[in-house]
């Protein structure tokens, strides 16, 4: 009886730590799946194409295919509205600023209460940040400040749990979730338009993806997932 026992409790710890070796330590690839609420654009053969021919230009590649991408980055619309920023990425017009086809546009828009939208599939190039488009995710929230993001829990919740989830799934480290405005300083940044290399914008300024950043690993470290910190920042060429 007592060997019988002593046998079954060996076999016991022999699979627990035979569990515990196929088991990862703690990896983002545990982050669970937010909602996401489907809202394409419109992305026919003309966009795509037109979307090869941006890639072709600006990156050297012929492709609107996204594959293995590295960098998320984050935006704010500069509105106030999901329906006026799904309207201008849906239009494909030539954006004002820098006249070119495709028209603008990010995979995922985060509304004010917290829903998150997605506009365009993950296996798409998307243009939203010059010199990154190839290789990047983009999220856009709706709001005219990154502090109304910031001070907006519903949305930031929302936004942290599909960058963690998106973190996971592509094996992004966290130095390469970026504010578009730290564009310039991304390892993976290209562009072949020499009046376009130095072009950035505004939003998502370093101290405030500081701030997103370190909310990132927060929930990260109360959800035991381990994120990756490979991968910081380069000097910027401008
Ligand atoms: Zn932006």
């Amino acid at each position: 009886m007592r060997a019988l026992f002593a046998s079954a409790v060996f076999a016991i710890a022999v699979f627990a730590i035979a569990l515990f070796a196929i088991a990862p330590a703690g990896s983002a690839l545990a982050a669970p799946k937010p909602v996401i609420v489907a809202k394409p654009i419109p992305f026919g053969e003309a966009r795509r194409s037109e979307t090869a021919a941006y890639a072709r230009r600006h990156y050297g590649l012929h492709t609107w295919r996204l594959t293995t991408p590295h960098v998320i980055v984050e935006h704010t619309t500069g509105t106030t509205s999901f329906s006026s920023a799904w309207s201008t990425f849906a239009s494909d017009a030539p954006d004002a600023e820098l006249g070119e086809r495709p028209g603008t546009c990010a995979h995922f828009v985060i509304d004010r209460d917290g829903t998150i939208y997605q506009l365009v599939p993950l296996s798409t190039i998307c243009r939203h940040t010059v010199g990154l488009n190839w290789t990047a995710i983009g999220i856009e929230h709706v709001g005219t400040s990154e502090a109304s993001v910031l001070g907006n829990p519903r949305q930031l919740q929302a936004s942290l749990q599909l960058t963690l989830w998106l973190m996971g799934r592509y094996g992004i480290s966290l130095p390469n979730v970026i504010g578009h405005a730290e564009s310039l300083t991304s390892r993976y940044h290209r562009e072949r338009y020499a009046r376009w290399r130095c072009q950035t914008h505004g939003d998502w300024q370093h101290a405030r993806m500081v701030t997103y950043r370190a909310a990132l690993a927060r929930l990260a470290r109360a959800r035991r997932l381990e994120l990756s910190r490979a991968g910081g920042p380069v000097a910027s060429r401008c």
